[in-house]
């Protein structure tokens, strides 16, 4: 399985290690050479979403991503990846990829109480996400599935071959979000 995990800003680095922890090949992916052969899996991590949607349009990634996305690569997003990912920003900012059918909030925590760490459920199993400056989910459209929920608030959903949460996978030893992503990986 080849992954290739955006990194032209936030935390890639920490995304990577898990992967190569898994025995996973990881590359990162910063310009248009990258993507030009064949990989299995696509993570957005977590960052600055207005400064990576920039870059992306820049450095001429968000046309091709988008395409491979639309037709099924597998996609994980973490926090500003999930943003990267959804079709709606309730603060009315225009969409990056634009190919999850959620609105999101960004900064919704607000900013003094924006990182915390907390056990929920998610997909059926209790771990321990840590959130940081994170976006929830404020609406999902009708085929997407809601994964987990915190305070009363949607913070992980999936819609086919997309994977998003609102917390930060990478910075935590749990590794059952990347265990759902690898089945997804697993079933294209
Ligand atoms: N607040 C960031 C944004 O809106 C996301 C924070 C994160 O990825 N940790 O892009």
């Amino acid at each position: 399985m080849r992954i290739g995990v955006l990194a032209v800003q936030g935390a890639f680095a920490e995304h990577i290690a898990v992967l190569k922890r898994l025995g996973l090949d990881a590359f990162e992916i910063r310009n248009t050479r990258d993507i030009a052969g064949d990989f299995d899996g696509l993570i957005l991590p977590g960052g600055e979403s207005t400064v990576m949607k920039k870059l992306l349009h820049d450095l001429g990634l968000l046309a091709p991503l988008k395409a491979k996305i639309e037709n099924g690569l597998p996609v994980l997003g973490t926090c500003a990846g999930m943003i990267l990912l959804a079709k709606h920003i309730d603060s009315g900012e225009s969409p990056c990829f634009g190919t999850m059918d959620i609105t999101v909030k960004r900064n919704a925590y607000g900013r003094q109480l924006g990182s915390f760490v907390c056990r929920e459920q998610f997909a059926g199993h209790e771990i321990t996400m840590r959130f940081i400056r994170a976006p929830y989910v404020t609406k999902v459209g009708h085929d997407a599935e809601v994964l987990a929920v915190h305070d009363g608030k949607i913070v992980a959903v999936r819609q086919k071959n997309q994977l998003a949460a609102a917390f930060h996978p990478e910075l935590t030893d749990d590794t059952t979000v990347y265990n759902l992503f690898l089945e997804m990986l697993a079933k294209t």
